[in-house]
């Protein structure tokens, strides 16, 4: 055998990889199958372009076997192979564009975890294992090759008498250490609950001789039933994830056991979206609006997120830039062939390529919601009682960037119809001469219809929004106006409302010399609670009400006095 040393960049790599500062080391075997799935695309694509070759589906498939008396973990796989020359580009070094991007190693340490959720490759058998074989031949190539490597002081490339086309890697499992617990890689039930989380849907099958258990037969009929154990050869994963099923073929109730399925919700969503992009990105992609806040919603401790996969492999349990923070209750899952899971791609690339896909993500999520909002105003209302408030937050997140968009989407109580309405509706109600978006704030809808200043705007037959939540009056504020009509609090001072004519009698003058004095005095009494005490002719039944000036109205300026300037 020939001893070689590793180019410098698959050095490094390497030497993070045996020191592993990454802590998810179990994701080395999601890289490994990942790429025996690769390596069986690759030879599947040469059978679709040459003649002489057929592909039989059962030809197929990716093995894994651990034994624990040698400490081995043994991948399989029937794809392309690789010859000589391809083991010594493809495991000798990193021949990718990326690795140049990593100046030094503290950058990359600070950058791992990131890197990590994507992916490492074939390095990452070095976390879990002190030796690593490699035994391939390849289709285009009668002799087969061995590769050996023991970390970063090089490794050796021999012959092999293997007969078939694949590969077959061995790791050599590492000894438990005080933090690691290597021998678990070593034990079937570990190595299946790995390939279901992160391998389910990669398209050929995974298989592992498993251990299961059935009634002895001879003991069937007795009272006290023996169980045995037996050896079936199992397939892992499930293969075909609903998201790469055609929509006509998929029933509501298949998108509902998905959603129960996944543990998104333990109610049935509201609504999903299933789609299906070809173009510049291709991915697929189902998305629930969950029909209930989770209990952690409203907390710091929830995570917005989706389930991201590449072709099938999961990269990330919640991949957070794909959603909006307005739409962070959206549960669901990406997948797409494009997004690659090494490392050493440009990572500048895959953002590109996730605001892509979060930018399609945010239409067709609104897209959706306005047809709820038109077309099943129940469910919507529904909707905007379990996330409105999320949608609320998100008017003045990022300095009000998101305002028009989303201020469609709001609900308001009202004083017309005693329902919600939109404000889009309201204006649509509002008669010509009517000035301003009326609002007036308290704790409940009573409170709030009990106030002196709303009878005065109501006497005019003036719609009034009735603001409950203390984040409403944020969003008046944030938009600011609506359909270039301004937002006005019902105590301000200024209502735009048309004062009744006086005559300037004699009389009338004599009265409001009268009122002066008076006013002056009561502002005494009052002293600095307020600014100004004034007389006004526009109260009905109240003799007195409390305005701001401005547009202010008081329950927000109990808040704002309340927060830490
Ligand atoms: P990536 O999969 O992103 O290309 P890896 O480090 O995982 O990077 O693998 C490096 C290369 O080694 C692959 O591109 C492929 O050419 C080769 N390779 C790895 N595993 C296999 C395999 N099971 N069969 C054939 N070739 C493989
Ligand atoms: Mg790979």
């Amino acid at each position: 055998m020939e001893k070689k040393q590793f180019k410098s960049e698959s050095k490094r790599l390497m030497d993070l990889m045996v020191n592993s500062i990454y802590t998810n080391k179990e994701i080395f075997l999601r890289e490994l199958i990942s790429n025996a799935s690769d390596a069986i695309d690759k030879l599947y694509y040469k059978t679709l372009t040459d003649k002489d070759r057929s592909f039989d589906k059962d030809d197929y498939y990716i093995r894994i076997l651990p034994n624990k008396d040698n400490r081995t973990l043994v991948i399989e796989d029937t794809g392309i192979g690789m010859t000589a020359l391809e083991l010594e580009e493809n495991l000798g070094t990193i021949a990718k564009s990326g690795s140049s991007d990593f100046k030094s190693e503290q950058e990359m340490e600070e950058d791992f975890d990131i890197i990590g959720q994507f992916g490492v490759g074939f390095y990452s058998a070095f976390m879990v294992a002190d030796k690593v074989e490699v035994e391939t031949k390849s289709v285009d190539e009668d002799k087969a090759h061995l590769w050996v490597s023991e970390g970063t002081d090089g490794y050796e490339i021999g012959s092999s008498d293997r007969k078939s086309h694949g590969l077959k890697i061995t790791l050599h499992i590492k000894e438990n250490t005080e933090d690691n617990h290597f021998d678990e890689y070593l034990e079937p039930h570990k190595i299946q609950q790995l390939v279901e989380h992160y391998s389910n849907y990669i398209s050929y099958p995974i298989k592992m001789v498993v251990e299961k258990s059935r009634i002895k037969e001879a003991t069937k009929d007795s009272e006290k039933p023996e169980t045995e154990t037996y050896l079936e050869d199992t397939i892992l994963n499930s293969m075909v994830p609903i998201w790469r099923k055609n929509k006509n073929e998929l029933t509501d109730e298949d998108y509902q056991n998905f959603y129960h399925d996944k543990r998104y919700g333990y109610e049935e969503p509201l609504a999903y979206i299933h789609l299906n992009i070809e173009g510049a990105m291709s991915y697929k992609a189902i998305l629930f609006i969950p029909g209930q806040p989770s209990f952690d919603y409203y907390t710091r401790d929830y995570e917005k997120g989706l389930e991201l996969y590449a072709n099938g492999v999961l990269i990330m349990d919640k991949c957070g830039e794909l959603l909006p923070d307005y739409f962070s209750f959206v549960k669901g899952v990406v997948d797409s062939e494009d997004l690659s899971l090494n490392i050493s791609r440009e990572m500048l690339q895959q953002d590109r390529q996730l605001r892509l896909i979060s930018r399609k993500i945010d239409s067709r999520i609104s897209a959706e919601l306005k047809n709820m909002l038109e077309n099943d105003r129940e469910k919507y209302e529904k909707f905007f009682l379990a996330f409105g408030n999320q949608l609320k937050v998100g008017t003045y997140d990022n300095y009000g960037q998101n305002k028009e968009k989303l201020q469609d989407f709001m609900l308001f109580h009202s004083s017309k119809e005693g329902k919600l309405t939109t404000l889009k509706e309201y204006l649509d109600r509002m008669p010509e001469e009517q000035k301003y978006i009326y609002y007036a704030s308290g704790s409940t809808i009573e409170a709030i219809e009990k106030l002196p200043q709303v009878s005065i705007v109501k006497k005019k037959d003036f719609e009034i929004l009735y603001l409950t939540e203390q984040i409403d009056e944020f969003v008046t504020r944030t938009l600011g106006a609506y359909g270039e009509k301004e937002f006005r609090s019902v105590s301000s001072d200024q209502l735009g409302l048309e004062e009744p004519k006086e005559n300037e009698t004699e009389e009338s003058k004599e009265t409001a010399a009268a009122d002066e004095k008076l006013l002056s005095k009561m502002k005494e009494l009052i002293g600095d609670d307020v600014v100004k005490v004034k007389t006004t002719s526009h109260l009905t039944e109240d003799v007195v009400y409390l305005s701001t000036e401005g547009d202010l109205s008081i329950e927000m300026e109990k808040t704002l006095n309340t927060m830490p300037q």
